[in-house]
């Protein structure tokens, strides 16, 4: 349902709760996050309101400057916190949240399961994290790329790997992914109201576009290899964050 990333110079934990907190208004019935951390991904889930996260995280040492956090609206599994995103490999090295559905994730999982993979939750975004894994030999870039070729459905996503601090890969299809470069970080949403205090030129990915952010820059790629220019889109209507 709800989408946000952020690789900068602050700490990651309240801007994404911040950004969850933006897309509450769409409805979801759990949320999480995974924050970079020295000894990899910290990853919290609840079940119910962002607030619940926020008071659950409140008091954890967070300090980790790179994450992704997500609202769920369950499509395949029910809410739960096992179901909540973000994801996991089966190493707990790759974290992917994700809006949409992948329609063949059936077939996936039970090849995936053959090949040794263990699932935690019944959710088709699952499959995501162990293709990404799957395919991973440390490019995440291509990992992510790597896996959507195998998917068929919907889907905005974005991933971490703790192998690879401060970076977050995005990209998309019929699901919304907006990108934007904030004075102090990167950051990614699936809504442009998560972003704009950051900033007010954003990028607004197509599909089958990846936007790999990383805390000074923001690369945009056709595939791996195939870098381009996006165009920036400057939004000047003004957002009324009515309490
Ligand atoms: N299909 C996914 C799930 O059920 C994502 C749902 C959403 O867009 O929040 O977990």
């Amino acid at each position: 349902c709800g989408i946000v990333g952020y690789t900068g110079s602050r700490p990651v934990k309240d801007i994404l709760i911040e950004g969850l907190k933006r897309l509450e208004y769409r409805g979801y019935d759990s949320a999480g996050i995974a924050v970079e951390g020295e000894n990899g991904l910290d990853i919290v889930h609840c079940v119910g309101k962002v607030e619940g996260l926020a008071e659950k995280v409140a008091d954890r040492d967070m300090p980790g400057t790179c994450g992704i956090g997500h609202t769920r609206w369950a499509t395949h599994g029910r809410p739960s916190e096992e179901n909540a995103h973000p994801h996991t490999s089966c190493d707990s090295r790759i974290a992917v949240v994700h809006n949409g559905i992948i329609e063949n994730f059936a077939e996936l999982r039970e090849s995936l399961i053959a090949h040794g993979h263990v699932f935690t939750s019944d959710t088709d975004t699952e499959v995501l994290a162990h293709l990404i894994e799957d395919a991973y030999e440390g490019d995440l870039l291509h990992a992510v790329h790597s896996a959507t070729q195998r998917v068929i459905g919907a889907y905005g996503l974005a991933a971490v790997c703790a192998d690879e601090p401060g970076t977050v890969i995005a990209t998309r299809k019929d699901s919304p992914i907006v990108i934007g470069k904030g004075e102090d970080g990167s950051y990614v949403a699936s809504d442009i109201i998560a972003l704009i205090d950051a900033t007010r030129d954003v990028v607004i990915l197509g599909d089958n576009q990846f936007a790999k952010l990383m805390p000074d820059s923001i690369e945009y790629y056709k595939e791996p290899g195939e870098r381009f220019e996006p165009e920036v889109t400057r939004i000047d209507w003004d957002v009324d964050l009515a309490e």
